[in-house]
């Protein structure tokens, strides 16, 4: 007997379309924790799909402050921050992260995805526009939707065609420029201060999703800002995760003091959701320390960034203009990635095919990630293994 959704819907012929289509996706379930190796039903494999750039997910000292934390603090928050969950541990944390992004304040939320659709659903209002990167993450793009601004979707980095859009004539409108800093699956960067020139230029807001740059980008991994060597200002809103190069969970957005009041005034997803564990907010507070007290972390993983750059354009891969540690291995049709995918996983290797709607039509890829914890010699073991697949399956 069917349920009422699955009749309703008729989910079993949406999952063969989905199939048909090449574009089933299923759960891997990993056996041990993150690392540059980690294990699938007890098999070791190299890991190059995770988030983990700095290795910091199992680094000692955050397990211990996470463990100290849970101990002192509970395992829950038990509330929202606006009723009585607000720890002691979230005010040192907003005011070291405001200090890490050198913005007056921050404020933390418990995902990215939150961060990133409660902040533009409060600043932006349907009579607003909202100017974003064809390539911006999903987070942005429903933070866009939520906000019910007028959206303008420009080419992916074209600073010409934004610029043609900010011109357009409109009403008294609030307008915000929102882009990826390092974009989430081509890994290349965001052309930052030619961005902040146009928002000057056109009274626009400037907002960053510093997911993925936060901890790795600029010499002392701050981000988008520092590499470009530009200082926040009022007008620059800056948004990052906890839950990446940090290895913790949670994001937060860098700002003025009354964007702060604001979102915690008007922004849903902040207002309506319970505080993340103390545990995790002690971690990432550890994480800010390590970034400070090892930058070989990061010095590690720009030389093994490189390595496989170079490497793989040897090889002959085409991996798009990007030179950061998310490195797209352009495939084209979907059924090849999984496939590739697939044979790499027989091989010992471990990175997911991304494919649409994550990705445009006909640009499915292996997105490899590098970390910071993988030797040489492992990354050296990962482009043979790609070389042989690569010719294998006619890419290169
Ligand atoms: C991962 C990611 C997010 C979401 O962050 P979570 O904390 O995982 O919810 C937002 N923006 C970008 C660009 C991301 O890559």
């Amino acid at each position: 007997m069917l349920g009422y959704p699955d009749r309703m819907l008729n989910l079993e012929n949406e999952l063969k379309q989905i199939k048909n289509a090449g574009l089933y996706r299923k759960l891997v379930t990993m056996s041990s924790q993150s690392g540059p190796r980690m294990k699938i039903d007890n098999r070791e494999v190299l890991m190059l799909s995770s988030n983990d750039y700095l290795g910091l997910c199992s680094h000692p000292r955050l397990k211990k402050q996470a463990q100290q934390a849970l101990d002192k603090w509970g395992a829950g928050s038990g509330a929202s921050r606006l009723i009585s969950g607000n720890l002691a541990p979230f005010v040192e944390l907003e005011h070291n992260l405001a200090d890490f992004k050198q913005t007056e304040d921050a404020l933390v939320f418990s995902t990215g995805y939150m961060a990133n659709t409660g902040l533009l659903s409060a600043l932006a209002g349907p009579t607003d526009v909202i100017f974003s990167d064809q390539l911006n993450h999903a987070s942005i793009i429903d933070g866009c939707r939520l906000s019910r601004a007028r959206i303008e979707v420009y080419s992916h980095r074209d600073v010409g065609v934004l610029e043609s859009l900010l011109k357009k004539k409109g009403g008294p409108a609030n307008r915000i420029i929102v882009t990826d800093g390092v974009f989430s699956m081509d890994g290349d960067i965001a052309p930052v201060p030619d961005l902040f020139e146009l928002a000057q230029k056109y009274d626009a807001a400037l907002v960053i999703d510093d997911a993925h740059s936060t901890g790795v980008l600029g010499k002392q991994g701050k981000g988008t800002l520092e590499y470009f060597n530009m200082c926040a200002t009022p007008e620059i809103t800056v948004m990052g995760t906890l839950g990446k190069a940090l290895g913790c969970f949670g994001a937060f957005v860098a700002g003025s003091r009354n964007l702060k009041e604001f979102l915690i005034n008007r922004s849903r997803s902040f207002i309506f959701t319970t505080a993340l564990p103390a545990s995790v907010v002690a971690a990432a507070l550890e994480a800010l320390e390590i970034l400070e007290d090892e930058p070989q972390l990061r010095h590690n993983l720009h030389r093994n960034v490189s390595f496989m750059h170079q490497g793989l354009s040897r090889l002959g891969f085409e991996t798009g203009s990007g030179r950061t540690h998310i490195v797209p291995l352009i495939i084209g049709a979907a059924d090849t990635a999984v496939a590739m995918a697939r044979h790499l996983l027989d091989e010992g290797l471990f990175i997911q095919a991304i494919r649409p709607p994550t990705v445009p039509e006909g640009s499915s890829r292996l997105r490899i990630t590098v970390m910071a914890t993988h030797t040489i010699e492992d990354l050296a073991k990962a482009l043979d293994i790609l070389s042989q697949a690569g010719k294998r399956f006619g890419i290169i």
